[in-house]
């Protein structure tokens, strides 16, 4: 970028801005570098709450994804792979400790690129961030092998070995917070990371790189080409030298990455994809607690959540006085600007996705769905939708099957226990699923038929580092979070010495 555009936008950033933004290039082997294909090209990340452009971002390419990938396997064989496992704990936790410090820059500028509202950032998504890293940090030094007994004559033991070289590619849903899910895990494990942030949003991961260069990191342990899928995202998943790719995002991409690990050098995936889960209330609930935790299930993050409870199945016996209590919940939320603590829902992230939303909504009216609240955009400027409720809904229905990823909830009338589990699973996805009811053994006979990752009983979207996350069926293959995603990110070796008895 010429230093004229450079002064043109440090000057904006004064003007316009709390904090100076992030460094827009891009990151590798621990600096911050200009792609090296002629053109400087860049491209631009927009404000969802008015569609004014934020600032331009240097645009990466497959000649620099190559770069980083030497620069991350220099480091996997050179400082990084040499350093104790303890000391890789310490700059993790010093990284985390940095993400804490700070959290109100790292929340600024994911509601300014996402448009979530400002307390979610700073409450959710940057806190969630920083005890994730903390909590792998302490992982490091506590991944190791077993020993096997075979014979006497034998000794057999396995080395946990880091995977390699690891393809990050991530939305920009929790921009920041799943890139650390991702981060946590791989560098724990000894891993080195090439990312790739979505481009709606690349401003965290940018300022993450200031804080991951502050953390003391060596170079090339962490390396972030920003750009777009079918240029940057492609050439990571078709690369000879990554070991393995962890994506998060849409079904349609997990599936071009599966088929890109097939046909390259068999990299080992994680994917992390859509959903359409169910949420069940049975009528033994208290229907102002159930009503509330469906709500947020759906309509938290603008509904822009993989795990978000789209389908509500509600027993009919209680139908009516639930839909009642619904309604006027959902009435509640407050939608406008995110900066303003009293609202509860900003903008979608981009206009794209708005249109997407919308045309969604078109069809579930025109297939014969009833829209009982909202079912337009919202305001006049930005990329505001009204929280919408659908009734009278169908299986077949493209708003019940399809994921919509927008503030929109199906709800669907049921009579028996047998049917709403044959119902609730007759999805190609398996995310996540919620159950409402006072029975704990209806709870656990429910839980036990679902085909989902996770399941939430008398509660929603509890997504906590601790707990693995990850779908069954095409809502993805392997777990973020938890010890269960350290070994995604492991080869084991296993050593058998021969020492015969004299
Ligand atoms: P997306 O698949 O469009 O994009 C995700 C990332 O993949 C972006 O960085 C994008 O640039 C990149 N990409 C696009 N095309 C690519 C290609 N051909 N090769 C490699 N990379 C490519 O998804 P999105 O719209 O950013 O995110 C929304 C989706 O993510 C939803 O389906 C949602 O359910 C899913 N999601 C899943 C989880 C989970 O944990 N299961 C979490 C958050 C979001």
């Amino acid at each position: 970028m010429c230093l004229y555009f450079q002064c043109v936008l440090l000057l904006n950033i004064k003007m316009e801005f709390k904090y100076p933004l992030p460094n827009n290039k891009l990151f590798i082997n621990g600096e911050f570098v200009d792609s090296v294909v002629p053109g400087n090209k860049t491209f631009k990340t927009h404000n969802p709450v008015n569609g004014k452009v934020i600032c331009e971002i240097v645009e990466g390419f497959p000649e620099d994804v190559d770069i980083a990938v030497k620069a991350a396997r220099k480091a996997l064989t050179g400082p990084w792979g040499q350093m104790s496992a303890e000391d890789r704990g310490k700059i993790m936790f010093k990284l985390a400790d940095l993400i804490e410090e700070h959290i109100e820059q790292l929340s600024y500028f994911e509601t300014l690129d996402n448009g979530k509202p400002l307390a979610a950032s700073k409450g959710y998504d940057v806190a969630s961030s920083y005890k994730c890293i903390r909590y792998f940090a302490g992982w490091a030094d506590k991944i190791h092998g077993k020993t096997i007994p075979i014979d006497t004559s034998f000794t057999c033991f396995t080395r946990h070995e880091p995977i390699g070289v690891v393809g990050a590619i991530t939305p920009w849903n929790f921009p920041v917070m799943i890139l650390s899910w991702k981060l946590g895990p791989s560098l724990a494990a000894g891993c080195t990371i090439v990312a790739k942030q979505s481009e709606f949003t690349p401003l965290t991961s940018l300022y993450m790189c200031e804080l991951i260069k502050k953390a003391g990191f060596p170079p090339g342990v962490f390396n972030l080409v920003n750009g777009f899928g079918h240029t940057v995202g492609n050439a990571i998943s078709h690369h000879m030298d990554i070991n393995k790719v962890s994506f998060t995002g849409s079904t349609r991409t997990g599936r071009l990455i599966m088929e890109a690990a097939a046909k390259s050098n068999l990299k080992k995936v994680t994917l992390e994809l859509g959903g359409k889960s169910p949420n069940i209330v049975f009528k033994d609930v208290d229907v102002e607690f159930a009503a509330t935790n469906a709500r947020d299930g759906l309509f938290g993050n603008m509904g822009q959540s993989c795990c978000a409870g789209s389908r509500l199945y509600v027993q009919e016996d209680i139908y009516d006085a639930f839909m009642t209590t619904f309604t006027e919940k959902v009435k509640q939320l407050k939608v406008g600007d995110p900066w303003n603590s009293e609202h509860h829902q900003g903008p979608l992230v981009s206009k794209e996705q708005h249109d997407r939303v919308l045309s969604y909504i078109e069809k579930g009216k025109s297939e014969g769905a009833t829209c009982h609240l909202g079912g337009a955009r919202h305001g006049e400027e930005g990329y505001f939708v009204q929280p919408t409720i659908f009734t009278n809904c169908k299986e077949e229905m493209t708003i019940v099957k399809e994921e919509i990823f927008g503030p929109v909830i199906c709800v669907l009338k049921f009579k028996t226990v047998e049917e709403v589990i044959e119902r609730a699973n007759k999805t190609s996805y398996g995310l996540a699923a919620g159950i409402y009811t006072k029975d704990l053994s209806l709870a656990l006979n429910v839980s036990n038929q679902l085909q989902s990752g996770s399941v939430w009983i008398n509660d929603y979207s509890r997504i906590h580092t601790q707990i693995p996350f990850g779908g069954y069926k095409e809502s993805g293959i392997g777990k973020d979070l938890s010890e269960y995603a350290i070994y995604d990110y492991l080869s084991v070796k296993a050593v058998t010495i021969s020492h015969p008895n004299k």
